[in-house]
This record gives structure tokens, sequence and C-alpha cells, in this order.
């Protein structure tokens, strides 16, 4: 069998070789049409990374603020206007935000709670 004088190989042991760099090539194309996708969904979604909540659940209103980045006069117009959903025990008195009502207020979504 001739060799080859650049690579010292065979025209089999090429092709071979052409093969295999073709079959990673491919499969690298597709590792990044997939990685391309799940950016592009991620990016479209306008979606914010999900910040953590340090566990609370219920949070009152300085919490919550702190919690999405507003200012406390923000969440109290909105608790009154009745789009963040709240509890307030005592008229005129703390409110606690559930931590699910106050994401979907953020992302301008229904209330996974409330519907
Ligand atoms: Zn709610």
């Amino acid at each position: 069998m001739a060799r080859h004088d650049d690579f010292n190989l065979t025209v089999p042991e090429l092709r071979a070789l052409r093969d295999a760099a073709t079959a990673a090539l491919i499969a690298i194309d597709a590792r990044l049409i997939d990685v391309e996708r799940r950016l592009a969904a991620i990016e479209s979604s306008g979606r914010p990374e999900p910040r953590p909540s340090n566990g609370l659940i219920w949070m009152n209103t300085a919490q919550a603020s702190k919690f999405v980045g507003k200012h406390p006069t923000t969440l109290l117009k909105a608790l009154e206007a009745g789009e963040l959903h709240g509890h307030q025990p005592v008229p005129r008195g703390r409110w606690a935000i559930h931590v699910d009502c106050l994401d979907a207020w953020v992302r301008h979504e229904p209330c996974p709670r409330h519907g």
C-alpha cells in the first residue's frame, strides 16, 4: 500500500482520519446549535436571573424591596393598588408578601398562587 508523503499514512488511514474528524465536527456543531438555541430562549424571554431570597417565603415590605431591588414605596403602592398580592392582618400594619406573588409581580406574569 502506497504511503502519502506528507502524512506517512496510507489512503485508507487518511480516509478513516478524515471520517473521524468530520464526525467530531458534526458533533461539535450539533452541540453549538443546542447551546445557541438555549441561549436564544433565555435571552428572548427577558427574564431576569432569579435572585436568592435567603430562604424567605414570606417577606415584609423591607425584605421584599431588597429581594426585587425596588423602592419600598413602589411596593407599597402596588400592594395598595392590589397589583402585588400581600396580606395585611392589621389595617395600616405590616404587609406579608409571599415570594411567589412577588416573583410574579416583578415578571408581570399571572400569580401562581392567586391565578
Ligand atoms: Zn399572589
